[in-house]
């Protein structure tokens, strides 16, 4: 099944929840990850390697990236989120 950015924004709301991963650094390992603060959404970027810090992003590029993954990871990170994967 695919989200949509209110489906991701209204489940990470109401559970509470802070992060959902994006991709490990390939030189440091760092976690980068989605990270919602006061109802906004931000991309953390920040290991050493690349300082960018969090930069403003929006739900629904949170929605294109679970949407674009394989479906064993869709289903772990829709998981993370509070949605249960239907497939
Ligand atoms: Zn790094």
């Amino acid at each position: 099944m695919n989200v949509t950015a209110e489906q991701v924004k209204e489940s990470m709301t109401i559970k509470g929840i802070f992060s959902i991963d994006h991709h490990q650094c390939s030189l440091c390992s760092y976690k980068t990850r989605y990270v919602r603060s006061e109802g906004l959404i931000y991309f953390d970027a920040g290991c050493d390697c690349k300082w960018e810090g969090w930069r403003p992003t929006r739900y629904e590029d949170v929605a294109d990236f679970i949407n674009m993954q394989s479906a064993v990871m869709k289903s772990k990170l829709l998981e993370s989120i509070g949605i249960k994967d239907e497939n």
